[in-house]
Formats: structure tokens, sequence, C-alpha cells
């Protein structure tokens, strides 16, 4: 049986079992997790290896229907396990009501989505293992300073370390994608909660990337920043070269002239 690879659900197969493997093995158990959830898993060629993972309980979530039928023929014994819907729109702690990690190639047109998502529901992934476009995976796992650093890397590793582990070439997808690939993982960290606002945070990140060329003082004129850090010189900078520590602070900051 063959799956048609399709478009609008990012779907490259990987065909190098190898590469496969070498992915699944980077499941740690970090946080000491049971449960692993697999996004995405198409025609099961991380599966194969996952199911070999005696020390973890398998489930899958697919938003296609001819992947879940060659899945269910292909792993009867993960009949019951196979989730059939759109990972976005699950509830992840009805579902699992556990710590679980995430692992899969996932569909690099909402990689994001799937990150904002994870955020959501930090306290419950532990572990995050995944295959994304290239420049995306270095984005997110990139230090202050330089033009790959984003509103993901600021709001990701403010609650998780994040390791860029190696990069894989189109062809050994069917079919290539017009990308090159790149495999992170991402564990949670000990920070149970910012030592500031945390919906003022990801405002303050998200403002000063969109005008991520301008000095903050610019950028984050939207928020309003009180009259007495209007002058401070942390303004002088650009949102790229703030390390998390340094949003958290202006954080407090942007907040306590709120309150005062
Ligand atoms: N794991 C497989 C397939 C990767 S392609 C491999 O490595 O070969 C991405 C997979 O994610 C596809 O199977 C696609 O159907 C699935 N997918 C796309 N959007 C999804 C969504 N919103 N929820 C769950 N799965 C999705």
């Amino acid at each position: 049986m063959y799956v048609r690879p399709k478009k609008h659900l990012g779907q490259h197969f990987l065909k190098d079992k190898s590469i496969a493997a070498r992915i699944v093995e980077l499941l740690s158990g970090h946080g000491g997790y049971r449960y692993v959830l697999e996004l995405g898993p198409g025609t099961g060629v991380l599966t194969e290896f996952l199911v070999q993972r005696e020390e973890h309980e398998l489930f899958l979530i697919e938003v296609d229907k001819e992947s879940i039928v060659y899945l269910k023929g292909h792993y009867p014994a993960l009949k019951e396990k196979i989730i059939e819907g759109d990972f976005l729109k699950l509830s992840l702690d009805s579902l699992l009501n556990q710590p679980f990690a995430l692992i899969g190639n996932f569909p690099y047109n909402i990689s994001s989505q799937i990150f904002f998502k994870v955020l959501d529901y930090r306290d419950q992934v532990p572990e995050i293992v995944c295959m994304l476009q290239k420049e995306v995976a270095q984005r997110i796992a990139s230090p202050p300073g330089n033009r790959d650093y984003g509103i993901l890397s600021v709001l990701l590793q403010a609650y998780f370390d994040i390791e860029y582990k190696f990069s894989v070439p189109p062809n050994v997808f069917q079919p290539p994608p017009k990308v090159q690939s790149g495999v992170i993982r991402l564990r949670r960290n000990n920070v149970a909660k910012l030592d500031c606002n945390e919906v003022l945070f990801r405002q303050i990140v998200k403002a000063g990337f969109n005008q991520r060329r301008k000095m903050l003082r610019n950028a984050l004129k939207p928020l309003d920043p009180p009259p007495e850090l209007i002058e401070d010189s942390i303004l002088d900078k650009r949102a790229e070269q703030l390390s998390v520590a340094d949003f958290v602070s202006l954080t407090q900051r942007m907040e306590a002239g709120r309150n005062g």
C-alpha cells in the first residue's frame, strides 16, 4: 500500500532509516515521562523505532486518513493508540493527563503554531525531539546577538534548554522538500514561572521583534513604556541583543512603571 504525499499537509516522508533511528535515539527520558506522543507519523518511519522502546507508551496523532489506514495495517497493536485529528486542535491535558515527550518530523508549514501550542502546555511536555525546516530549527536554538534570534527563540528558551543536533539534506525524503532540514531537542528547564508578568513579557518580546531593526525605544512605543524607562540605555538596544534574562528585567521595569 502506498500513501500519496499531500503537499497541504506538509507530507515529506523520510526514507532513510538510519536518520530515523538517530532522531528517536535523542529521546533521553528527561523529566521522567512514560508517555510519548508522535506528531504526524505518516507512513511510520519514526514509529518503527519508537515501538521498540518498551519503557514508553506510544500515542500517535495524525490528521491524514490515508496514513491512518496505512498505520493501522502495519501496526495493528497500535490501533487504539492512534488519534485521528489535528494536533493544533487537540486538548492535550484531557488526552494524556500526564507528562509526555513530543516527537516528530513536523509538518513544516505549521511548525510555529505547534511550538506556540507546546508553550501553552509547557509543564506537561518535558522533552521535544523534532525535525523542522533548518532555518526554523536554527532560529529556535539561536543565542542572542544575531539575526536568527527571534520571538520563538526567546519564548522557548525561557522554558527549555535547546540543542541543535544535526542537519538533514532534502534527498532523503519522498518527495524532497525545497529546503534543508534540522533536528533539535528541547528539554524543559527548572523555571516554573518567569520572575515577571509573563503576559507582558510575551507582549514585549513580540513587539520588540515585530520591528526588529528598530531600537526598543521605538519598537515598544505601542506598549507605552513608563517615563523613567524612556531614557534608559536598555531601550537603545534592538530586541535581538537581549537575552531571556534581559527581557525579564525589562518586563519588571515596564510593570513597575505601570503600577507606580
Ligand atoms: N513522520 C513521517 C511524516 C512526516 S510529514 C516521516 O518522517 O516520514 C508530516 C506529517 O504530519 C504528515 O504525515 C502529515 O499528514 C502530518 N500532519 C500534518 N498536519 C498535521 C496536524 N495538524 N496534526 C497532526 N498531523 C499532521
